[in-house]
């Protein structure tokens, strides 16, 4: 479990192991469930994923695009 937990985790498909960037799954997840996951991680975000989250909760869907590119 330890190991896992320090795992990258995608944003994406939620899986371990990679990050939305580099995700090999194309399926897009739908805004209430980024926010859901984000909350349920929020201790392990860094800064830059709590932006995202402000941006999510400000802005709508738009700061996905961020992890598209
Ligand atoms: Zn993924």
């Amino acid at each position: 479990m330890e190991e896992a937990s320090k795992q990258p985790v995608c944003f994406k498909c939620q899986g371990l192991g990679h990050v939305s960037k580099v995700c090999p799954n194309r399926t897009m997840v739908t805004r209430q469930e980024y926010y859901n996951f984000l909350m349920q991680n929020m201790d392990e975000l860094v800064e830059q994923e709590q932006e995202l989250l402000q941006q999510v909760l400000m802005q709508d869907v738009a700061a996905l695009d961020f992890l598209e590119n």
